[in-house]
């Protein structure tokens, strides 16, 4: 297969594809669609939008749920911690319940065992204890399966479907829907990753910029992309015959249902698929609107939850500094800063432009700082992300963009320099939690402070306060000795 070809199908063990772990992901999107409007650069140094509140994402930067999936899949390193149970609902309720604690169990080809192994897998993650022995079963189940990002559903299913294939068969058997592009090659990453020793499987991206010609059928077993040209790939140019896939996998299926067409799109291809056809859906959350969606492409189900570990305030000391205005901000964090052994901070800002204005001030009085805001492609704030990680950086200042993606436990500070607020101006309790609330009983100690430059601030707090049934207490950076005292 020549290298050209790579982005129109792949030889799962040709594949010249770097690891997953790789944040070089902007280049290869190059190859398909050409190089990317790329504002700032990669160490955070970004512009900033002229208008005031930072452009339409400025305050308060909502987050394109399918970058923010795709920002999760590029820094995550492992496998989310999860101490809760696997739920399981079966179809059948009087058939046994199987669940594997080794990859052995699952009799696996030894090829594929072995390219498990070598992604440093040593066993099922819970949510794969129970879903893979259910997929892998015979006859066939339908499943849908529920669990927060980082807990293996990406792996199962490629697994799953790498397993699935015959590789007699020279024509699409497995066929995985993504919401996005860019999730659709991370997805294709890790199924060509896992196949490393699995020569004759075979995997196509049916991704935009893929021009295929008409009539010709796919020989790949496998394919991943987005809806609409998977659908064109089945009805208009019929590379791929709907009635020959025998496992259908739906990833990401909240994200997937965010956007009108998509869902349309899945239900269109869906309704071409045979009834023998095995369903998988997978879903970070599951409201409502999502498991409509599931019960109409999914019929008969076998259902596995795994609830999100609660986040807890327990193990935080909470602060408030009264300050004046912005400037006097700024002398308290760095009073705060200066007087404390802090391993790593991260500071929230409301606005991108204060987040910058903050971030090259701490620069000046010689911080080392990065900065995390809206405007960074994803695979900017990634690096960003990876930094701080590794600890090049101390302190991280950043607006909500990236507080679901980094694993707090490891910052002992957490500064709200601006409070999280609501549209109307309310206290916004979960962001807050979010931003600084930890997992598990046995979470690292940290604390918090909070900066109060007004009485609507100072009200926001007691808001807090009341919601949370914890006291915030007062700080005052100017006295070292009560700080010590207190932050101990
Ligand atoms: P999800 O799809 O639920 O977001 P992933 O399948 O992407 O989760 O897995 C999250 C991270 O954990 C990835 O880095 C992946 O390589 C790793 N991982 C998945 N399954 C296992 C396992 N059984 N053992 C160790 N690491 C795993």
């Amino acid at each position: 297969m020549s290298k050209d070809s790579w982005a129109v199908a792949v030889d799962v063990q040709e594949a010249t594809t770097p690891s997953i772990q790789k944040l070089d992901f902007s280049k290869k999107v190059e190859r398909v669609c050409g190089p990317r409007n790329i504002r700032g650069d990669i160490n955070g140094n970004v512009v900033p939008d002229k208008d005031k509140d930072g452009g339409p994402r400025g305050d308060g930067e909502s987050v394109d749920q399918a970058e923010q999936s795709l920002l999760n899949k590029l820094i995550r390193r492992s496998l989310v911690k999860n101490r809760n149970q696997v739920e399981v609902l079966q179809r059948d309720p009087t058939s046994p319940l199987f669940s594997v604690k080794t990859f052995e169990e699952l009799r696996l080809k030894p090829e594929l065992l072995k390219g498990v192994y070598n992604m440093g897998f040593n066993r099922p993650s819970k949510i794969q204890e129970h879903a893979l022995p259910m997929i892998l079963a015979q006859p066939p189940q339908n499943l849908i399966a529920q669990s927060q990002s980082g807990t293996g559903k990406t792996a199962a299913f490629s697994l799953a479907m790498l397993s699935h294939v015959n590789t007699d068969n020279k024509w699409t058997q497995c066929l995985c829907i993504a919401p996005t592009y860019e999730l659709a090659l991370q997805t294709g990453q890790v199924i060509e990753q896992m196949g490393t020793f699995c020569p004759d499987v075979k995997l196509a991206y049916a991704i935009r910029g893929n021009r295929m010609e008409r009539g010709i059928k796919l020989q790949q077993q496998i394919v991943i992309g987005t809806p609409g040209t998977v659908l064109d790939w089945c009805t208009k140019y019929k590379l791929i015959d709907p009635k020959k896939i025998t496992m259908f996998v739906l990833d990401e299926a909240d994200v997937m249902i965010s956007t009108q067409g998509h869902r349309d799109q899945s239900i269109r291809i869906h309704r071409q698929l045979t009834k023998e056809c095995q369903m998988l859906l997978f879903s970070a959350t599951f409201e409502d609107s999502v498991w409509k969606f599931a019960e109409q492409v999914v019929p008969d189900p076998n259902i596995i939850k795994l609830k999100r570990e609660e986040e807890t305030l327990d193990t935080i000391k909470q602060f408030y500094v009264v300050c004046k205005e912005e400037e006097d901000k700024f002398t308290s964090l760095c009073n705060l800063y200066g007087s404390l052994t802090i391993a790593q901070a991260m500071i929230f800002c409301r606005t991108r432009v204060m987040a910058s204005w903050l971030a090259s001030n701490l620069i000046k009085e010689r911080h080392q700082v990065a900065l995390l805001s809206g405007e960074m492609t994803v695979e900017q704030r990634a690096a960003v992300i990876e930094r701080f990680k590794n600890g090049q950086e101390k302190v991280l200042v950043t607006t909500n963009v990236c507080s679901r993606g980094i694993d707090v436990e490891q910052v002992s500070l957490v500064v709200n320099f601006d409070l999280p607020v609501d549209m109307d101006g309310n206290a916004d309790n979960e962001t807050y939690l979010h931003r600084i609330g930890r997992t598990g009983r046995f979470g690292k100690r940290g604390f918090a402070v909070n900066m109060v430059d007004s009485k609507s601030s100072m009200d926001i707090i007691h808001q807090i306060e009341m919601h949370f049934n914890r006291k915030i207490i007062e700080l005052d950076t100017n006295n070292v000795k009560e700080m010590e005292r207190l932050t101990i």
